[in-house]
């Protein structure tokens, strides 16, 4: 059921109800009414009926006027009939201890079926006491009500139809907001998702939801020119090696080459493809770490180890450079060197921020300061290298983005983005600070084991799902 036809049902529904109740509670008191009123006239025909009996011995004049099945009985103390004034009407039963009741209360009243009786004392000149019970039938009450029902029952079923249509009128209305909202977002796709809703100077609820919704379309937007640019830089980045290297084969070709000739272009084509697998490796390990959320692994790794790790992995491949770490301080106990980390991810960042330190480095050297604090371990990695420019700064962690001072130096900017992406996945941050020609630090801090709730590490992984929204 849509919210136009449930609004319209439930508006019906409340009016409907509100409109029953008040008839019903009319029809009862008109009912007492006239019972009230219908009682009053059968006791002053009883009291008529008595004083004429009294005076004349006889019955009442016949053009007093008469109700319905109307019947006046005078009874003594005893219940003995002294008179009946309508003898060809069955009289009127009373019920047991009604003649005492009466002589009792003063008056009393009695009805069967649609008949209604009053009974009431009264004292003769003699000073006997009388019962005198008037019964009748209130054809004129009770036609009345009839017609007052008939009045309230079809009063109820138009209103009912008005509220109805003007329910779903105003539902209509009050939703076609809605509706355009609808109409404009299906229009909406991936060719123009710069179009934005129409807002109109409203303050309301709706208004607000389409602002929502174009605060959302913005985020849109810069996601997907930001992939789009992702896109277009990871093939420029690997289509330069590729044109690079059909170049140096062309250029080989063009004559037959002495062994050495052919020896330097393939070494020279080996530093392009080992340039290609390093980028590749990247942009895996960066979509790893933003797209597939559910293959990484968790386990609690000692930071000093990994640290150790990544440097003997990078001596390994370039053993000129000097990696070294210190620690500031050692923890309380041995816990605090634990952190929950996909280790692989973590050893690629820490990695690629030592590397740097060296690469961009005359003397080819970096230092990794470790420093525990209650619940969390920072690491400070500096060197004394180039230097980022301080315009460069903001965007050093952007995909494929490479320093203006750096450019004699091989790379591809991916190394950055991708570090970010991990510390970001270990819950830590990062921090730049540089001066150029003195050199570079990053700071980083990630919280031990205990600072992670054991709820925390299962929800690692939805974290990053959340993170899977990165600007690449
Ligand atoms: P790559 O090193 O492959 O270019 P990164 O993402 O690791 O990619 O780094 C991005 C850019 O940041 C580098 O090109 C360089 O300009 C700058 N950069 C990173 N680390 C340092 C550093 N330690 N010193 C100076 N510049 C750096």
């Amino acid at each position: 059921m849509n919210i136009r036809t449930r609004l319209t049902l439930l508006f019906v529904m409340l009016v409907a109800s509100i409109l029953l109740l008040f008839s019903v509670t009319i029809y009862y008191l008109y009912d007492q009414f006239r019972a009230q009123e219908f009682e009053q006239r059968l006791e002053e025909k009883a009291l008529t009926t008595a004083r004429f009996w009294e005076n004349v011995s006889q019955a009442l004049p016949d053009d007093l006027p008469a109700m319905a099945n109307e019947q006046v009985t005078i009874y003594d103390e005893q219940g003995r009939i002294l008179y009946n004034s309508n003898k060809l009407l069955a009289r009127f039963p009373l019920p047991s201890g009604f003649i005492r009741s009466v002589l009792q209360k003063h008056t009393q009243t009695a009805h069967l079926g649609d008949i209604e009786a009053i009974g009431v004392s009264h004292s003769n000149r003699q000073g006997d006491k009388l019962v005198i019970v008037a019964s009748a039938f209130d054809r004129y009450g009770f036609s009345k009500l009839k017609r007052l029902r008939e009045i309230l029952f079809f009063g109820w079923l138009l209103c009912l139809a008005i509220t109805g249509i003007s329910g779903y009128l105003f539902a209509n209305d009050a939703l076609r907001p809605v509706s355009e909202i609808v109409a404009q977002v299906n229009t909406i796709s991936a060719t123009n998702i710069h179009q934005r809703l129409r807002v109109g100077r409203q303050r309301d609820e709706l208004a607000y939801l389409a602002r929502t919704f174009n605060d959302m379309l913005t985020r849109l937007e810069e996601a997907f020119i930001s992939q789009k640019s992702f896109v277009s830089h990871a093939s420029h980045e690997l289509r330069t090696p590729l044109t690079v290297m059909m170049g140096q084969i062309e250029v080989t070709l063009l004559q037959p080459r002495s062994q050495a000739d052919y020896e330097a272009a393939l070494d020279g084509l080996l530093d392009e493809v080992k340039s290609m697998i390093r980028l590749v490796n990247g942009l895996l390990e960066l979509a790893r770490a933003s797209a597939d959320a559910t293959t990484l692994n968790y386990q609690p790794v000692r930071i000093d180890e990994l640290l150790w790790q990544a440097q003997s992995h990078i001596i390994q491949r370039k053993p000129q450079y000097e990696i070294d770490i210190d620690f500031e301080n050692l923890p309380a106990q041995e816990e605090d060197l634990v952190i929950i980390a996909e280790e692989s991810l973590l050893l690629t960042a820490l990695q690629n921020l030592m590397e740097n330190g060296c690469k961009y480095s005359p003397d080819e050297r970096v230092t990794v300061r470790i420093l525990f604090e209650s619940g969390q371990v920072n690491l400070i990695i500096s060197d004394n290298g180039y230097g980022i420019p301080r315009a460069d700064l903001p965007h050093i962690f952007e995909p494929f983005f490479r320093s203006s001072s750096t450019m004699t130096v091989s790379g591809h900017g991916i190394g950055l983005a991708l570090t970010r992406r991990i510390i970001e996945l270990h819950h830590g941050q990062i921090v730049v600070e540089s001066e150029v020609g003195r050199g570079t630090t990053f700071r980083i801090s990630l919280p031990t084991q205990q600072q992670t709730p054991a709820n925390r590490v299962t929800s690692f992984s939805s974290d990053r799902e959340r993170l899977a929204g990165f600007n690449h």
